[in-house]
């Protein structure tokens, strides 16, 4: 049971092979047997779970049907859900319940999901490896040593080992697409503006974007469906309607013009995920795509702008965890210098205590010209290259990651070369575009994602392509040993 897609789970319920309820406890089960291993959950929300799939099967012994009623999910615990923890991974909101549903959250439930639990993450979502969380490491179910990526590492150790179909996830520099690419998954991050981060706790309000980590390109398209559209909550949610996802899965690639930049493939990339990334283009090469090689000029910059940028964002936006307003609270302060200065110090871990210094420097009066203001300057910059490019091309192509993932530990002491990981992803952010990655192979039993990004707000385009790969390739339906 546990192997199936959301798509096998959504014929199954309708074709009355079993139900959400008998379903949801097999997981649930599955959860507490395997997930001491991984830790890819904060929470688990049993009863709510065993309630939501009481309650679809009743809707669809009704009359009532669609793909994500009675489908069992799991929400990255950065997504508020009321009554329920949500931790964001810190030390700082452990005793956080937060008093309302996320937009996800509501749309999701009122859709018919299951909501199996709170899925671990890099505390704040700030990292690459999910080595930062205040509620300990998650590890690759490909490799119990490895990172599962991160910051969406809990959503996607917990689907890569089946323990559920899918999951909710957020990607600021890539979160989705990096640890999906890490677990062998395929991961979307939706254009900035698709999916409403009304109730998603903020880390940088001008590139996060909550979007679905699932085994394949057609589950991705169901759960996006359940998630995106305009929410009055978000000022930043965009009046555009949502296409059906799942009905455009069907589309073929005979003259698809897909562009591979040559920034992609230089220095620091690993040669065996370049030659993984060159075989998946011949793949689609035989479905009728027609390659170009294009150029990101501006490509170099998008690390340093974006850790200026992130921080900066990061720093005002968790100057509400002082210990009055909202977060942990220190014992016995003195006064209330003290009582800031202490709450927040036991409250945030060292990677957060970092990014906010960082990002108060970089908006310091003396050095906002000289860091944040050229850093938006880059933004720019990244975003021309972008629109001149799709002037040529489809869609642009390349790797997710310049490396398989990395040994649990291997980068704590030198938080720049985890940053550097983060290449090929962060610039689909800074450019509000959407990305996908999916599975392209395996160098040394560890998974390997090939990334497509696309034109503002053709995620069908990303679903439909990613599709066609999937149909013709079988990557996606490796499992990891032992789960
Ligand atoms: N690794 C990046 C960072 O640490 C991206 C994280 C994310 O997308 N949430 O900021």
């Amino acid at each position: 049971m546990h192997q199936m897609t959301l798509a096998e789970i959504a014929r199954g319920l309708a074709d009355k092979k079993f139900s959400s309820e008998e379903l949801t406890k097999v997981l649930l089960t599955r959860i507490t047997q395997l997930d001491p291993q991984l830790n890819s959950f904060i929470s688990l929300t049993e009863e709510l779970a065993l309630e939501q799939a009481k309650a679809a099967d009743a809707r669809r012994a009704n009359g009532e049907s669609g793909a994500l009623l009675g489908a069992p999910i799991a929400h990255k615990d950065l997504f508020c859900t009321q009554g329920i923890r949500t931790s964001c991974g810190s030390k700082m909101l452990d005793n956080f319940k937060a008093p309302y549903d996320a937009t996800v959250v509501a749309k999701l439930a009122a859709a018919g999901a299951v909501t199996l639990g709170k899925t671990n993450m890099d505390e704040f979502a700030m990292g690459s490896a999910n080595e930062s969380s205040w509620y300990g490491a998650v590890k690759n179910p490909w490799n119990l040593e490895h990172v599962p990526g991160g910051s969406s590492g809990g959503s996607a150790a917990a689907v890569a080992a089946r323990l559920l179909p899918a999951a909710t996830a957020t990607d600021t520099g890539g979160s989705i697409r990096q640890p999906a690419a890490f677990t062998n998954l395929t991961g979307l991050k939706p254009t900035y503006g698709r999916v409403s981060r009304w109730g998603m706790i903020a880390y940088a309000s001008s590139l996060d974007q909550g979007g679905p980590l699932a085994r394949t390109a057609e589950d991705c398209a169901i759960l996006l469906q359940g998630m995106a559209g305009f929410d009055p909550n978000d000022s930043t949610s965009i009046d555009e309607p949502v296409p059906d996802y799942a009905a455009g899965l069907n589309g073929s690639l005979q003259g698809l013009r897909i562009g591979v930049p040559k920034e992609y493939f230089g220095a620091g990339l690993d040669p065996r995920i370049a030659e993984l990334i060159h075989n998946s283009v011949q793949e689609l090469q035989k479905l009728g795509a027609v390659i170009k090689e294009i150029s990101l000029p501006n490509m170099q910059h998008a690390i340093p702008a974006y850790y200026v940028i992130a921080p900066a964002e990061a720093s005002s936006n968790l100057s509400r965890f002082d210990g009055v307003r909202f977060g942990h609270r220190c014992a016995d302060p003195k006064n209330l210098e003290d009582l800031y200065k202490r709450s927040r110090g036991e409250g945030f871990g060292a990677e957060v205590q970092r990014r906010i210094m960082v990002g108060a420097y970089a908006l310091s009066a003396g050095y906002y010209d000289a860091y944040y203001l050229k850093a938006q300057k880059i933004r720019r910059l990244v975003k021309n290259d972008f629109m001149a490019a799709f002037n040529e091309v489809d869609i642009i192509l390349g790797p997710t990651t310049p490396n398989p993932a990395w040994k649990l530990g291997a980068k704590n002491s030198d938080p720049v070369a985890a940053y550097l990981e983060d290449v090929y992803t962060i610039t689909a952010n800074l450019a509000g575009l959407p990305g996908l990655s999916m599975p392209a192979g395996f160098v040394d039993g560890l998974p390997v994602g090939v990334q497509l990004l696309a034109p503002y707000f053709q995620e069908g385009r990303l679903l439909n392509v990613a599709h066609q790969y999937q149909l013709n390739t079988d990557w996606h339906t490796r499992t990891p040993t032992g789960f």
